[in-house]
């Protein structure tokens, strides 16, 4: 058995792989980073946080038909805890505040994953004057589920890819340091319904 560092060539050996190699030499080699992305990716904790109907069918992929669990993946009561928002409905104007207050509490490092039309640019209430046109406005969104509502199964398979997206982010030095902002993409002449103040920007 040849030794390997690289993390995809022993999933590609599978188990066997791994019990071998640890049988034949008593050890397995591999980096820090893939070591440290691999326990990121494995223990996901969202905050416990619904905006609208999309929370119904996160509340689903939790429950025990497609248990949420066996992921590593477990909804926390607190931001502090957590490092998973998934934004599950309707973002308001006068919520939008409130949710930059909460991704603020959450500590780095944190990923968003916007749930659902609503959540990804507005939806049926993209015209409205009281619905913020895309999460993105207000936090940096890692992941996008589509859908109205996205299944159970739909918002598992996102946090599978976020798994894959984070196995793949650098853990140490400056590269490793999540400095995306928002981008405020508003069209010309649109009213901004919040403060910087309120935004916590400059
Ligand atoms: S995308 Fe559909 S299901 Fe989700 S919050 Fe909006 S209206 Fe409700």
């Amino acid at each position: 058995m040849t030794l390997t560092t690289d993390p995809q060539a022993l999933i590609a050996q599978g188990m066997d792989g791994v019990n071998t190699q640890l049988k034949e030499n008593g050890f397995l080699l591999t980096t820090v980073e893939d070591v440290v992305n691999w326990a990121r990716a494995g223990s996901l904790w969202p905050m416990t946080f619904g905006l609208a109907c999309c929370a119904v069918e996160m509340m689903h992929s939790a429950a025990a038909r497609y248990d949420l669990d066996r992921f590593g993946t477990m909804f926390r009561p607190s931001p502090r805890q957590s490092d998973l928002m998934i934004i599950a409905g309707t973002l308001t104007n006068k919520m939008a505040p409130a949710l930059r207050r909460l991704y603020e509490q959450m500590p780095e490092p944190r990923y968003v994953l916007s749930m659902g039309s609503c959540a990804n640019g507005g939806g049926y209430y993209h015209h409205s004057y009281a619905v913020v046109r895309g999460a993105d406005r207000i936090v940096p969104v890692d992941i996008y589920v589509p859908g109205c509502p996205p299944t159970a199964e739909a918002l598992v398979y996102g946090i599978l890819q976020l798994q894959r997206k984070i196995k793949r982010l650098p853990v140490f030095g400056e590269a490793g340091r999540r400095t995306e902002q928002p981008q405020y993409a508003y069209a010309p002449g649109e009213a901004r319904p919040y403060s910087a103040l309120e935004m916590h920007i400059d």
